[in-house]
């Protein structure tokens, strides 16, 4: 059996800048890359899942998340195979959606797919839909510090399910063996 991190893009890997959607606008938060080297170095397959509802909203385009994501890699400079499969949900979050997060759809794939432990998975992201995609699929949910001010609504999520918070992904994946 596997083990495996399912990682948000925007506030846990790159700064939140709100809806980047061209590859200039894409920074790596400090450590990022370091963080994902160690955790691979580890054995761990690594999954990209992120929401993209500005391609939903009708503000840019599902090729503009791509060239942002070949950015994102080249940043990270680990190889264009650092990670094992990819999902992005470009979906508006009023549309139906089979993967946008919190479905746990994409996570249980992979967990098929890829023969995952879910004991030895988690789901690290900067916000609520991110740490329920995680608690919806079985595995540990892990708050980052990196996004946006957590408010009420994620604070009380955080308390009610036991989400594990670290200030950013490097403190998280140190914790790891
Ligand atoms: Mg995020």
């Amino acid at each position: 059996m596997n083990k495996a991190l399912f990682l948000d893009r925007d506030g846990t890997i790159t700064l939140d800048h709100g809806y980047a959607h061209k590859p200039e606008q894409i920074e790596l938060i400090p450590g990022a890359a370091d963080a994902l080297r160690r955790a691979r170095e580890l054995g761990y397959l690594l999954f990209l899942f992120t929401n993209q509802s500005g391609v939903g909203r009708g503000m840019f385009t599902l090729e503009d998340v791509h060239a942002c994501n070949a950015h994102m890699l080249e940043l990270l400079g680990l190889g264009d195979d650092l990670f094992a499969d990819l999902c992005i949900a470009p979906e508006h979050p009023d549309e139906d959606s089979l993967y946008r997060k919190p479905s746990p759809r994409f996570i249980h794939e992979m967990t098929a797919a890829h023969a995952l432990d879910p004991a030895q998975c988690a789901m690290v992201g900067d916000r609520t839909s991110d740490w329920e995609a995680g608690v919806n699929a079985g595995i540990r949910p892990i708050a980052v510090r990196t996004g946006k001010d957590f408010g009420e609504s994620a604070t009380v999520f955080i308390e009610k399910n036991a989400v594990a918070v670290f200030d950013d992904l490097s403190a998280f994946v140190a914790t790891l063996s």
